[in-house]
């Protein structure tokens, strides 16, 4: 749930060729690199990235560590008979933003997507009672969110985005340091593979650069390590819950469903879907998720079970069938939720800034706006960095006054 909405909810009570310049020691480099972009991450930043430079003819490669693609859009088709984003759910921003990502005219885009009629019920449970109100009272007149209908964030770059880039995504590429001291910008991974380019779109998420999970050489300009070092991030997760009745309203708030530590609230996850499932979901991150992300697996569905029985007078226990857990911050090569709501928007700046007309930053916390946190966000960070390396070029020309 984005930020802004999520305020709201507080109002309640708120990117053509195959390259793979992999080397050992006395090896020598097998591709030019002088017209190449390396991405790191094959995210929703990530994959616009790469397929915006594949659009334009640019020779480029995404790196991934992990064993797919997607990042946080992961999704699963195994839990009932509809896909359950276990990550980015909703469109936060206009319909036009799936067209902006396709970037191409001649392509039909048929995903369904649904919003809220406002009429919806939204319950806030206080001191042992619940309310009701309306959505468009209780989340106010500014609430955009879209659902997917049987489809989802992830559903959606699979068909329109990653047809155009599957072959230049190397997955299980996990890359530990960056050298950018000269031409080209030498990426290394675990094997200890090294790529080369001359430029390099780096879109891990936030998270993994704060950890130091990468060694930049030489080490990232001052201020690019304040903004990673001080930026304050949301560990997450999200539980889905499968029912045999439905008794819950279109969302479930709290006292402390948006505060500046975190937000969380349950909310109907069969909403729009065809499908005669009942599928309760959690949101939380940030504080919230806490109390949730410490206990063992038993005792969480225990404890999230005895949460929704004292609002609805045991009728959670009573028609539990079957959850699942996604916890972000157990993710090996995410290792969190997103840049909280409460950054300051100099981070995002700071975040985006590009290092030395050789590293690109893109992914939904180098933003360079006063929004981050979603797939829209990502990808409009991608779309600008993107534009930037192409400004910046002829790419020839720029290498060769670097190399003068
Ligand atoms: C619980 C939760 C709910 C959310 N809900 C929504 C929502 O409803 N709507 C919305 O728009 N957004 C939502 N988001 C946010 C959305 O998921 C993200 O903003 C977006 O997916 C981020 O895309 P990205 O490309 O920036 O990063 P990521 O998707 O994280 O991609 C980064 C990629 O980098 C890879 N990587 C990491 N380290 C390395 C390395 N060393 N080498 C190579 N690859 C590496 C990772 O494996 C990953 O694939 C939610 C996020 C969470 C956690």
């Amino acid at each position: 749930m984005r930020r802004r909405e999520f305020i709201k909810i507080c109002g309640l009570l708120g990117i053509s060729f195959p390259f793979q310049a992999s080397r050992s020691k006395n090896d020598t480099l097998q591709s030019p690199a002088s017209d190449t972009v390396l991405i790191i991450g094959s995210g929703a930043a990530g994959m616009s990235a790469g397929y915006m430079l594949e659009q334009k003819g640019i020779n480029y490669k995404i790196l991934e560590a992990s064993d797919t693609y997607g990042g946080r859009m992961k999704r699963t088709t195994t839990f009932v008979d509809f896909p359950i984003p276990l990550g980015a759910e909703w469109l936060h921003v206009s319909k036009q933003e799936l067209a902006n990502i396709v970037n191409n005219a001649s392509t039909a885009i048929t995903t369904r997507l649904k919003g809220y009629s406002g009429r919806e019920d939204v319950g806030y449970y206080e001191n042992g009672h619940i309310t009701y109100a309306p959505l468009s009272e209780a989340f106010g007149d500014g609430f955009y969110d879209k659902k997917f209908i049987n489809s989802t964030w992830f559903d959606f770059f699979d068909e329109y985005i990653v047809p155009r880039i599957r072959e230049n995504i190397q997955l299980n590429t996990q890359i530990v340091s960056i050298n950018y001291q000269g031409n080209p910008v030498l990426v290394t991974d675990t094997r200890g593979s090294t790529y080369e380019a001359a430029r390099v779109i780096i879109s891990v998420p936030l998270k993994v650069l704060q950890n130091n999970s990468i060694k930049f050489v030489p080490a990232l300009p001052k201020e690019k390590l304040a903004a990673i070092q001080n930026a304050p991030i949301w560990g997450g997760l999200k539980v889905f819950i499968e029912l045999t009745k439905k008794f819950y309203p279109t969302y479930l708030t709290f006292p402390d469903s948006e505060t500046n530590a975190g937000q969380r609230a349950y909310f109907d996850a069969a909403y729009a879907q065809h499908t005669s499932s009942n599928v309760l979901g959690l949101f939380a991150v940030g504080k919230q998720a806490e109390p949730y992300q410490s206990l063992s697996k038993g005792d969480q569905l225990a404890y999230i079970l005895n949460e929704l029985d004292q609002v609805f007078d045991g009728e959670a226990s009573r028609s539990y069938k079957k959850h699942i857990v996604q916890n972000w911050d157990s993710e090996p090569f995410i290792q969190s939720a997103y840049l909280a709501d409460i950054a300051p928007s100099s981070i995002s700046n700071d975040l985006f800034t590009p290092v030395g007309n050789k590293l690109y930053f893109a992914g939904d916390s180098y933003t360079y706006e006063d929004d981050w946190g979603g797939v829209h966000n990502a990808t409009r960070s991608a779309k600008r960095a993107v534009e930037e390396i192409i400004q910046g070029i002829g790419m020839q020309s720029k290498i060769s006054a670097i190399e003068q």
